[in-house]
């Protein structure tokens, strides 16, 4: 599609030609219209109206795109925005190195913002680069994501009013499917995520959980830095726990400082296969040495009542709790029958 080169039309009579156009009434176009329109020209046997647009802040685009041709589709309440490029050289989405073009691939549409109330479309043929080390490779689109038929402004609205508002409710207000709104939110979770992932991880909390009365765990793992949960599989053995490490970066990995868990020897073990000095940064958090500390004192006290039992002492004998009891929330009573016990 060539461009056009016909003579300028001031905007003001342009958008006058477009309010008479076939005695429909418009929305007010011209500030609401967003991108200033520089060059018209009617084309009546496809019921449609051409024109050119200036390169335009609300799309987005920039050079080397441009908008070719615009195309106003009154009955569907359509905008169709063409996009063509200069002869430029491209960035290999690989490697980032300028190539020459290789080709188009075949052209896309991707839903934007409305233009006054007119469901707005932009097409264009993505471009690949001739990369001489990766080969051909489609290059990155300024306005949309990689396989998204959305604009990065469309997602982000509906995003933001999904804030606010229900998934139904969003979609009715920007005429979006369940399906189309539900792609919208995967995206920006994926991009969370990856977000996440590049984010370093100093501390982390690794928990069991028991579901169903203890006869199901879950192996939980926490950024305790930002509260929130990084990894969740089943049961509690080395093997739940080792698939958390692969989804952490050689950097994050490196990033960590301490892991606050309970003495369970399956994450003892993941940990140390995974985790590069794992001893100095394991943390076994207060709870859980105090259950162990616990249950060292009764084994020993246990111990000892079996062996004064046997030569006839029962003085130790149903103790347990006395020797578990923290002293400073004795009283006086306890206290005075258990000091000869010590
Ligand atoms: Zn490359």
């Amino acid at each position: 599609m060539a461009r056009a080169t016909s003579e300028a039309v001031p905007a003001g009579r342009y958008v006058s030609q477009l309010r008479n156009l076939r005695g429909r009434t418009l929305p007010n176009l011209s500030p609401g219209w967003g991108f200033v329109l520089e060059l018209a020209k009617w084309n009546d046997h496809s019921k449609s109206l051409q024109c050119v647009a200036t390169t335009s802040t609300i799309l987005g685009i920039q050079s080397p795109w441009y908008v070719e041709r615009v195309e106003l589709k009154l009955e569907a309440g359509e905008v169709h925005v063409h996009l063509e490029h200069e002869n430029v050289e491209w960035q290999c989405s690989e490697c980032g190195n300028k190539c020459a073009l290789y080709d188009h691939q075949p052209e896309r549409q991707w839903r934007h913002l409305d233009t006054c109330q007119y469901r707005t479309i932009l097409h264009a043929r993505p471009p690949r680069s001739n990369c001489s080390e990766h080969g051909p490779r489609q290059v990155r689109l300024e306005w949309a994501e990689p396989g998204s038929r959305f604009t990065m402004l469309m997602q982000a609205m509906a995003i933001e009013w999904l804030k606010h508002a229900s998934q139904k409710a969003v979609g009715k207000q920007l005429r979006l499917s369940w399906d189309e709104i539900h792609g919208i939110m995967e995206r920006a979770v994926s991009r969370g995520l990856k977000r996440r992932q590049a984010e370093p991880v100093a501390r982390l909390g690794i928990d069991e959980k028991s579901t169903r009365r203890g006869q199901r765990y879950l192996t939980l793992v926490n950024d305790l830095d930002r509260s929130r949960v990084l990894y969740v599989s089943e049961d509690r053995e080395q093997r739940s726990l080792d698939g958390f490490w692969a989804t952490l970066t050689p950097e994050q990995l490196n990033s960590i400082q301490a892991v606050a868990l309970d003495m369970w020897d399956a994450y003892l073990n993941s940990l140390r296969a995974h985790l590069p000095d794992a001893d100095s940064k394991i943390v076994f958090d207060k709870f859980h040495i105090a259950q162990h500390l616990g249950e060292a004192v009764d084994e020993v006290r246990r111990k000892e009542n079996k062996d004064l039992y046997r030569i006839g002492d029962k003085q130790l004998k149903e103790t347990r709790f006395k020797w578990l009891k923290n002293p400073k929330n004795m009283t006086e009573k306890q206290k005075n029958s258990f000091g000869p016990l010590r």
